[in-house]
């Protein structure tokens, strides 16, 4: 949005973010799908998203835990939960990085599920500079306002 106006862009892909290939891809973890649904590889909503979290532990850890369990693992310093969380951490931190290099927004608003877990902005906000062009920057991150459910609520309007 700029200037309180949604940008739908030429094609009205604007925002299609969560398809691009993560960026400075390093991941190796043995056995995890590379394609994503719409059929591209390394999409960003495999890595940065509550699924892309709990699939990337899942498959290190050999478990099926949800989100919340993961959660769980990480406030009881389970390593594999904190090694886990922290390449989530970075790898959140490279897209952002991509989007503050190209339009250094004013605001990054969340939404989904993970936009509840108020530690992720703060830990993501000491990593960002690693990958921005000036390392000195202003970022303010914030969850939605109305919640973490604006995709449902935007997809919503879009079909009235
Ligand atoms: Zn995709």
């Amino acid at each position: 949005m700029i200037n309180q106006h949604i940008i739908e862009g030429l094609n009205a892909n604007a925002g299609e973010w969560g398809h691009n290939p993560l960026p400075n891809y390093c991941e190796n973890i043995d056995g995890l799908n590379p394609i994503c649904f719409c059929g591209g590889e390394h999409c960003l909503e495999q890595f940065i998203s509550g699924t892309g979290l709990t699939r990337q532990y899942n498959q290190l850890a050999q478990t099926k835990i949800t989100g919340p369990e993961f959660f769980t693992q990480l406030e009881q310093s389970n390593p594999l939960a904190e090694k886990v969380y922290h390449l989530f951490i970075d790898q959140l931190a490279r897209s952002l990085a991509v989007i503050i290099n190209i339009l250094d927004p004013n605001a990054i608003v969340f939404g989904g599920g993970l936009s509840n877990v108020l530690r992720i902005y703060e830990d993501v906000r000491k990593v960002i500079p690693q990958y921005t062009i000036t390392a000195d920057i202003e970022i303010n991150l914030y969850p939605a306002k109305y919640g973490d459910s604006s995709g449902i609520r935007g997809a919503t309007w879009l079909a009235k």
